[in-house]
């Protein structure tokens, strides 16, 4: 298995203008993506970790209101905790079936408060649908629904460098994250089968290592998923809500 391991407050450039900014704590991994036109980030953290975001892009050379666009694998507050940091002057986005828990500030099942009594409510400005398309000239991002871990679960697939943005959805060696209140193991499985049929060269999750064994992580959560079904002991599930 060839994994990346990571160490804390790495940031890694993964691609030629493609960043990753490790989570701190209880973070989601951030992204960044330096398009011809756009300056897009997958995921923003937790709230708390946005000093660190911010001092990240800066070492970058990007301010945050240089990000035009804030794209969330899904609904859960380690993804979208630092929405609020953008949503000013950025183009929110998520599939609709987050956009809808995000944007009514349904705390049940994003998990998201911030204790911040001024805080304005949290907007989604685009939501998307599957095979929604960010042309973005040097990348081209296409959405994947893929529900299971939450119904509102997306994957970005670039498509010149067959690379898979996948959240909370599929992580290196197959683990496999709680299937939360609004997700579905019948779901995940049938999400999974699904990108198993496109060419991925490597997948960059919300936590933990990158994987270039893309194929090996699929087959793998699969039986995982499977095995949850018939309620084996022993399968691997990754919490990182309760890790943190
Ligand atoms: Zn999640």
């Amino acid at each position: 298995m060839k994994n990346c391991s990571l160490s804390d407050n790495q940031i890694i450039e993964l691609h030629p203008d493609i960043f990753l900014i490790k989570g701190k704590d209880s973070s989601s991994h951030v992204y960044l993506l330096r398009s011809d036109y756009k300056n897009v980030l997958i995921d923003s953290g937790v709230d708390k970790n946005f000093t660190n975001l911010r001092q990240s892009l800066l070492s970058i050379g990007i301010k945050i209101r240089d990000i035009d666009i804030v794209i969330n694998t899904h609904e859960h507050f380690d993804h979208i905790g630092a929405n609020r940091y953008f949503q000013e002057h950025a183009l929110i986005s998520a599939h609709r079936f987050a956009a809808v828990k995000i944007s009514t500030q349904d705390k049940y099942v994003t998990l998201y408060e911030s204790g911040d009594l001024n805080e304005p409510a949290l907007r989604v400005h685009l939501w998307l649908e599957n095979r929604f398309r960010f042309d973005l000239g040097n990348f081209v991002l296409e959405v994947i629904h893929t529900p299971g871990h939450t119904s509102g679960s997306i994957c970005l697939y670039e498509l010149n460098r067959k690379i898979l943005f996948t959240g909370d959805t599929l992580f290196a060696g197959g683990a496999l994250s709680y299937i939360a209140e609004s997700g579905s193991v019948g779901d995940y499985i049938y999400s999974i089968s699904h990108l198993t049929t496109r060419k991925i060269n490597a997948i960059y999750p919300g936590h933990g290592d990158m994987s270039e064994k893309p194929e090996d992580d699929m087959q793998k959560a699969i039986m995982h998923a499977k095995a949850l079904l018939n309620n084996e002991t022993g399968v691997n599930v990754t919490n990182f809500r309760e890790a943190s």
